[in-house]
């Protein structure tokens, strides 16, 4: 299933959240930005999306996306080694561009860029002492190595998502992040369970893959 597809349900599910829960501008910008990063996330672990019919488009708005992103990582570096501060909603901003332009790429050394923002992640959650970021540190970390549609496409990982969402939730005092956060990462296996290759849901308990064909 493509990026754009699932990005695009993943802002629906975001939307519907700013809805259902007390509106403030604030909470619906991070309830979108939560689902559409949830939706995407799963698709860390492979060439899956986009890799063989990219579109000259969207090829482009990845490489716009990964150059924004280092651009600003490079200014919260830059800010960090002079002035000793870290401007969190800047750093926030960047590893999303980041990660939404590294989510199309495929290939060793874009799993070795990825990793290291997952490493840049932990090390940024372990000396502020929070652990949704530590947590998600290991996803970003990890996830990248692993078999396309395996162990990020089960409910193990939605579960492990959802904890980070929690943590996120119970520091930031907004109501719903953790649903959200599950809402937009299942949004995710649903939609790959309907395609013909499906999801291995319980892997690697069960290696059945689960498929609905419409
Ligand atoms: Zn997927």
């Amino acid at each position: 299933m493509k990026g754009s597809t699932h990005l695009t349900i993943g802002i629906v599910v975001g939307a519907a959240a700013a809805v259902y829960y007390p509106f403030t501008l604030k909470n619906a910008s991070l309830y979108i930005a939560v689902s559409a990063l949830s939706a995407l996330s799963a698709d860390l672990d492979g060439p899956s999306i986009l890799s063989s019919k990219i579109g000259k488009v969207s090829k482009w708005l990845h490489e716009i996306f990964l150059w924004i992103g280092v651009c600003l990582a490079a200014g919260v570096i830059y800010q960090y080694s002079t002035h000793g501060l870290v401007n969190q909603e800047l750093s926030i901003v960047s590893v999303v561009i980041l990660l939404l332009g590294f989510v199309a790429k495929e290939g060793v050394t874009r799993n070795i860029m990825v990793s290291l923002v997952g490493c840049g992640l932990l090390y940024w959650g372990w000396t502020l002492g929070w652990n949704w970021l530590l947590g998600l540190g290991v996803f970003v970390a990890w996830v990248p190595w692993l078999n396309h549609r395996g162990m990020s496409h089960t409910i193990w990982a939605t579960l492990f998502w959802g904890a980070i969402g929690w943590g996120l939730e119970q520091q930031l005092h907004v109501e719903g992040i953790m649903a959200v956060s599950i809402c937009g990462y299942a949004s995710h296996l649903i939609a790959d369970t309907l395609t013909p290759r499906g999801v291995k849901w319980l892997y690697p308990l069960s290696k059945r893959s689960f498929k609905i064909r419409l």
